[in-house]
């Protein structure tokens, strides 16, 4: 990865778009800020940025448009789309996931939990075949030794639960539907419904105890693995 990973901000409220400036470049990032969708294209095509960090209600072409335009062009389609958005719709979260978006995040939001999302996209666009463990807020899985443990305590979890929790671990901070889950950590040969993935989610939260909540629910779109918890 570069020293300094580009992210375009596409956002048209100075305000926001400042804060997260900021942020990001104390964090080491280079952010390049464009306020409406014409700019953000003319941005787009002078530098391709590492991430996309995109409003959905814009002056002109809405973000939704410009996630689904820019993913079906060869130059862009691989750039990691953040959607930011005042709606928390299932619906709307829905047609964010489904135009290519790789992850969306509600405002008001923490820029914090907005910095742990955007190096989350990175590492998963920079997949590494090791079988290091994964460490997350504490909790960590071994797959060389199938073990997993919360704070140095260890944990007791089923195959199946292993599997789901190395699937999610490996790919922090995204939502994967049921059907996604099923596919990738079940594989698609096998019919199994949809409610399956529920019951071992459940299983799963119980096995790993305090840290169960770090597997969040998110309502209308599936399930996923934070290092930030909200609290219900
Ligand atoms: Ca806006």
């Amino acid at each position: 990865m570069k020293s300094q990973p580009v992210v375009l901000i596409v956002e048209d409220e100075p305000a926001i778009a400042d804060l997260i400036a900021v942020n990001l470049r104390h964090s080491g990032f280079r952010p390049i800020w464009a306020m409406d969708s014409d700019t953000a294209q003319r941005e787009l095509d002078a530098v391709l940025p590492d991430v996309i960090l995109l409003d959905w209600m814009l002056p002109g072409e809405s973000g939704l448009n410009l996630a689904k335009r820019w993913r079906a062009q060869a130059r862009t389609k691989a750039v990691p789309i953040i959607m930011l958005t005042a709606r928390s719709d299932e619906t709307d979260r829905v047609a964010g996931l489904d135009a290519g978006a790789d992850d969306y995040i509600a405002k008001p939001f923490s820029t914090k939990e907005l910095l742990a999302r955007i190096r989350a996209v990175l590492r998963r666009r920079t997949p590494e075949q090791t079988h290091a463990p994964i460490a997350i807020s504490g909790l960590v899985l071994d797959s060389s030794t199938h073990r997993v443990s919360f704070q140095n305590q260890p944990l007791k979890l089923g195959p199946t639960e292993f599997k789901l929790l190395q699937f999610l671990m490996s790919h922090a901070e995204r939502v994967h539907s049921r059907g996604q889950l099923l596919d990738k950590v079940w594989g698609d040969h096998v019919f199994i419904e949809e409610r399956t993935v529920d019951v071992h989610v459940k299983r799963l939260r119980e096995s790993l105890g305090l840290a169960g909540k770090m597997v969040e629910t998110v309502r209308g779109a599936g399930y996923r693995l934070t290092a930030q918890p909200s609290s219900h």
